[in-house]
């Protein structure tokens, strides 16, 4: 059976409407990186260890979703954790109890109460993008020998769509795909319950339609 995956995209194409986060100066984080199983290179980032601060940036209006820079995927607002949990849907690799530690910088952001914040971190599967399908350019063409599991190991310029290789499928409703590990992806089952719960700061793309250009 043919299944639909979407991409989850969280803040970055309204920056300035809703807020996001940082971590502190004072995040800890492990030595160790998830490696591709098959050639050991790294795939993910280190590892988050307490304490779980952030600082809220622009936090006027936080979204169900806050995207942010280091320590995990994105925070989850209350509404959206319970809406998760709630759905059994799987792929939530480890959720992290938030502390916030400060809400922007002026005199009225910093009054703010913080909201109730858990981060939230997708499992890296070994599912994979077909590259073959996602009309790419390459600036830097990957070589013959590359992994055949987290690869192929080039520098990608821009895709027209995003495929996922039905057959490399793990079934995890929300997951990291091993060869293309920036994006977040869901399935059918989790985007819908994303687009039904009216969850603010992310929008649902369906695979086909994400497309995206690094500039140069
Ligand atoms: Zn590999």
């Amino acid at each position: 059976m043919q299944n639909d995956f979407f991409v989850v995209e969280i803040g970055s194409f309204n920056q300035y409407k809703y807020a996001w986060f940082e971590t502190t100066d004072s995040a800890n984080y492990s030595n160790e990186a998830p490696q591709c199983p098959t050639c050991s290179r790294y795939i993910g980032p280190l590892e988050w260890l307490p304490p779980y601060d952030v600082v809220i940036k622009q936090p006027r209006t936080v979204g169900d979703f806050v995207s942010g820079v280091g320590g995990c995927d994105f925070l989850a607002s209350s509404k959206l954790l319970s809406a998760i949990e709630e759905s059994r849907l799987s792929g939530i690799a480890y959720k992290y109890p938030i502390t916030v530690r400060k809400m922007g910088t002026t005199k009225t952001s910093i009054q703010r109460i913080p909201p109730t914040l858990t981060g939230i971190k997708f499992v890296r599967s070994k599912t994979r993008v077909n590259f073959d399908k996602m009309g790419v350019v390459w600036s830097k063409v990957p070589s013959d020998d590359s992994c055949k599991l987290c690869g192929p190991n080039g520098t990608l310029k821009f895709w027209t769509s995003v495929a996922i290789d039905q057959k490399t499928w793990s079934g995890d409703d929300f997951f990291h795909a091993i060869n293309f590990p920036g994006a977040l992806f869901a399935s059918a089952r989790a985007a819908a319950m994303i687009v039904s719960g009216e969850f603010s700061n992310v929008r649902i793309v369906p695979c086909e339609q994400s497309s995206y250009s690094f500039s140069a």
